[in-house]
């Protein structure tokens, strides 16, 4: 057995969560949530952590030289460094609306990066 902290982030109370994994990696119990969407939060939060990922690409073509982009969904926290080796690779021309897709299928979890701004030329 080994205890794991994690601050749940569900709402402003920012409980402190113990988790209690037992030999096989498994979590045997939760004690320091004050509500079951926290308890469920902090056990995801073990077992799959996820997160956004924005950044910026480089721009050709336009005066505006870095574009704003980000995962349309929050990604395993695993992906986060390989996602930004892709997008400091990538290159964009304009013109991008809002919302276009910049990298479609990020190392294959079929999520998208998308760019947050307009890039003009
Ligand atoms: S466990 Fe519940 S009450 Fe505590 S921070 Fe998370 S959401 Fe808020």
């Amino acid at each position: 057995m080994a205890e794991v902290n994690i601050i749940c982030i569900g709402c402003p109370l920012g409980c402190t969560a113990t988790l209690t994994i037992g030999d096989g990696g498994e979590v045997a119990a939760i004690t320091g949530c004050e509500c079951k969407a926290g308890e469920k939060y902090v056990v995801e939060e073990y077992k799959n952590p996820v997160r956004v990922l924005t950044a910026t690409v480089v721009t050709q073509g336009s005066p505006q030289p870095l574009l704003p982009v980000r995962t349309a969904v929050p990604i395993p926290k695993a992906k986060l460094l390989p996602g930004m080796k892709v997008l400091a690779k990538t290159r964009v021309k304009p013109p991008v609306k809002i919302g276009d897709v910049v990298i479609p299928n990020l190392l294959d979890t079929g999520i998208d990066v998308a760019s947050t701004s307009d890039l003009a030329i």
